[in-house]
């Protein structure tokens, strides 16, 4: 076991035990998939005009016909993939013979235009034929016309390109797009037809005017965010097959529903919350989900979507954030100001070589973006004959702080974690924060 210098353990956390434990406690899930974003269910609740919408679409392929392109618009965990996909399983559940094929493809991982058509490909021969790189994209295409005529023949093909707005911020976006928006030109015996889904309602403004007219043969169909009743039924029907019965409390399902709805009527966030609550309650050993799990988990989501930010953040405001890190932890009674952080991301920059000193002017302008986002409370006081200045207090835990930071690289680098502002060791700031004790 772990133990510091003093002999006590820093680290008594028992895993076995913990297992052991957690095996005897209660089981809460059934089906705990049921409650991923890659399910899907057998009913889609509150979805029924865009399914018949799509249905309708798409019945001409049964008929050996090509359906026209078309796009599916709405925001985040409104049910876009969901839908087209429940409606691609019933498509293929009616036909007789020459069933269509379905190419998922998603652009925000398959993002490049050579990487689609090797998708496309691959795909189709079921295996990785095409390489990640290397061919040029003229002849990839001509060998995907040839293998559609053979393998594809006298049907159709759906090529979904999930979350297309990704890829017209793309370098060679709407070149793709007008692509595969006209591959039946260059096909003898197969057709396919272009399905696009984008999170983005202003896509088709940064749409090429060829692209735009391949693409909107029919009104887009759009997919509206879910209120919390709607959310609360969806919420319901999964919480059935996800977990055993009766083990949510009431009031469970309508938080989560409400929760989310107030994120715009998101099912992935209620969904979410709804798999987390549960595993808190069955990390407790509890037997039933209860309201305070939920919170919790909403808890954990928030302190996630934190991590996330401070991750992402840029190195400079990472290092406003260690200074204000630094000033708190050397000092419970400093009054931090902006001024500090100003003076100790100076010292910061100085041992990082390549990282230049900001102006006051961007830091100040980095300290209201970290007091935007939640990180720290930032404000404007007047402290006599200093004249006004912004008091800074970090508003989540320190710890948590400290171990984003740690991960980044320079900083854990240059051990500026561990670094002393010169700051705090000068009269000077002495002085100055035993007066503005006195005025706060
Ligand atoms: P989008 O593609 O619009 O971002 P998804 O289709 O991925 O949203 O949906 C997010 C999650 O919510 C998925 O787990 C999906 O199964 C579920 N979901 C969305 N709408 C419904 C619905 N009407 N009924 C049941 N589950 C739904
Ligand atoms: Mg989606």
């Amino acid at each position: 076991m772990l133990t510091n210098q003093n002999g006590n353990d820093i680290y008594s956390f028992n895993i076995d035990k913990f297992y052991r434990n957690y095996l005897k406690g209660p089981s809460l899930f059934r089906k705990r998939e049921a409650l991923e974003p890659s399910f899907i269910p057998d009913e889609l609740p509150h979805r029924n005009s865009e399914i018949e919408k799509i249905a309708g679409i798409t019945a001409c392929a049964l008929k050996g016909d090509v359906p026209p392109n078309f796009l599916c618009y709405g925001m985040t965990g409104t049910g876009k993939t969901a839908t087209v996909r429940y409606v691609s399983q019933k498509l293929a559940q009616h036909c007789t013979n020459n069933p269509p094929w379905w190419i998922y493809i998603n652009c925000t991982v398959v993002s490049t235009p050579y990487r689609i058509l090797a998708h496309i490909y691959n795909t189709i021969v079921g295996r990785e034929k095409i390489p990640a790189t290397g061919l040029p994209k003229d002849v990839i295409l001509k060998k995907l016309l040839g293998l559609l005529d053979q393998k594809v023949k006298n049907s159709v093909c759906f090529l979904v390109l999930d979350e297309i707005d990704i890829l017209i911020e793309k370098k060679g976006g709407n070149e793709i797009l007008y692509t595969l928006t006209r591959l039946n030109e260059s096909l003898d015996l197969c057709r396919t037809s272009v399905i696009g889904i984008s999170n983005k309602l202003k896509f088709m403004e940064y749409l090429d005017s060829r692209v735009t007219s391949n693409l909107d043969e029919e009104e887009p169909i759009v997919f509206h965010p879910y209120n919390a009743n709607e959310l609360a039924d969806i919420l319901k029907l999964r919480a059935k097959i996800a977990f055993h019965e009766g083990i949510i409390e009431e009031g469970v399902i309508k938080l989560c529903a409400g929760l989310a709805a107030r994120e715009h009527g998101d099912a992935r966030k209620a969904l979410q919350l709804l798999r987390k609550a549960g595993e808190i309650a069955e990390r407790n050993q509890n037997k039933k989900i209860l309201e305070k799990h939920v919170e919790n988990a909403q808890k954990d989501i928030d302190k996630d979507h934190i991590v996330e930010y401070m991750i992402s953040m840029p190195l400079q405001a990472q290092l406003a954030l260690t200074a204000i890190f630094l000033l708190s932890k050397y000092t419970r009674e400093h009054i931090i100001t902006s001024g500090d952080i100003y003076e100790v991301h100076s010292e910061l920059t100085n041992k990082v070589p390549g990282v230049k000193q900001l102006t006051h002017r961007r830091i100040s302008d980095y300290i209201n973006e970290l007091a935007l986002s939640g990180l720290i409370t930032a404000n404007t006081r007047s402290m006599g004959h200093y004249g006004r200045t912004k008091i800074i207090n970090l508003d989540i835990e320190s710890e948590l702080v400290e171990r984003v930071l740690s991960q980044i690289k320079k900083i854990q680098d240059y051990k500026l974690l561990n670094y002393k502002p010169i700051l705090l060791q000068t009269d000077k700031v002495k002085v100055k924060n035993i007066v503005f004790k006195k005025l706060i």
